[in-house]
């Protein structure tokens, strides 16, 4: 059966000792009345990687990545390669975040490297996709995101592809406190979950976790969770607050 994920996505927020609070924090609270069905995820910056998977009990929380490099090593002054990140003990990578696609610049290419590079060094990714406003005026959204997926994870192999998370993200929901409507959210999770089972059939869309993001909270998990294609949310903003994070994770 697929798993149910909460991933919090830090951005560039906390100095590594606040982040070591909050990671504990948030480890207390799941340890006392976390959903023991719920995968919960921490992604935080780089920099906080080692000191976060030393602070969670690891078979309760997992530690991300938001990114990781394009290259596998070498001169790429100021780049973390996946083999970095897996050496600090984290497991998971957030990768196309619309952020990193947007002001970063990072495409397809870049991506399809980033993804095996992650596979190769036994990463999970948490596959973002998702799209902007404009996008979604025009009613054209489901066209865009399978663009999204057509040109980077579907040309995975099944057994690769099994091994990974989608993040669906509508841009316009993203830290601006609108909300996809439960319908909207689902409708696209449902839309998604069919191109999966097009492309690599039945099972493997049975068994992928697809996950809602934008603007996902305390008040609104619950109702989101509760929709048939919706396996779990990457949270931004509230996974800032260990208790807001909680009522997140117990929103199953
Ligand atoms: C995100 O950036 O992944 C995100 C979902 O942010 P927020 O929850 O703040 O909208």
């Amino acid at each position: 059966m697929r798993k149910k994920i909460v991933a919090g996505n830090w951005k560039c927020n906390t100095t590594v000792q606040e982040g070591i609070e909050l990671a504990k924090a948030v480890n207390e609270l799941v340890a006392k009345e976390g959903n023991k069905n719920v995968v919960v995820v921490l992604g935080t910056p780089f920099t906080h990687l080692t000191s976060v998977v030393a602070s969670v009990d690891a078979s309760r929380i997992g530690v991300a990545s938001q990114n990781c490099a394009a290259e596998a090593k070498g001169a790429f002054t100021g780049e973390v390669s996946a083999a970095m990140v897996k050496s600090t003990g984290a497991g998971y990578v957030i990768l196309g975040h619309s952020e990193r696609r947007e002001y970063y610049n990072e495409t397809s290419e870049t991506l399809n490297k980033k993804v095996a590079l992650s596979f190769a060094n036994g990463l999970t990714p948490i596959y973002c996709c998702g799209e902007p406003l404009s996008i979604r005026e025009a009613g054209t959204q489901n066209g865009f995101v399978k663009t999204q997926l057509d040109e980077t994870i579907f040309n995975l192999s099944a057994e690769e592809f099994l091994k990974l998370v989608i993040a669906y993200e509508p841009i316009w929901a993203i830290g601006t406190g609108v909300t996809a409507s439960t319908q909207q959210a689902q409708d696209m999770l449902a839309y998604i979950r069919s191109l999966i089972a097009d492309k690599f059939g039945a099972a493997v869309a049975e068994e992928t976790s697809i996950l809602y993001g934008g603007s996902c909270n305390a008040k609104n998990a619950a109702e989101l969770f509760s929709q048939p294609d919706i396996d779990g949310g990457l949270i931004g903003g509230a996974s800032l607050k260990a208790e807001d994070f909680i009522q997140i994770i117990n929103g199953f």
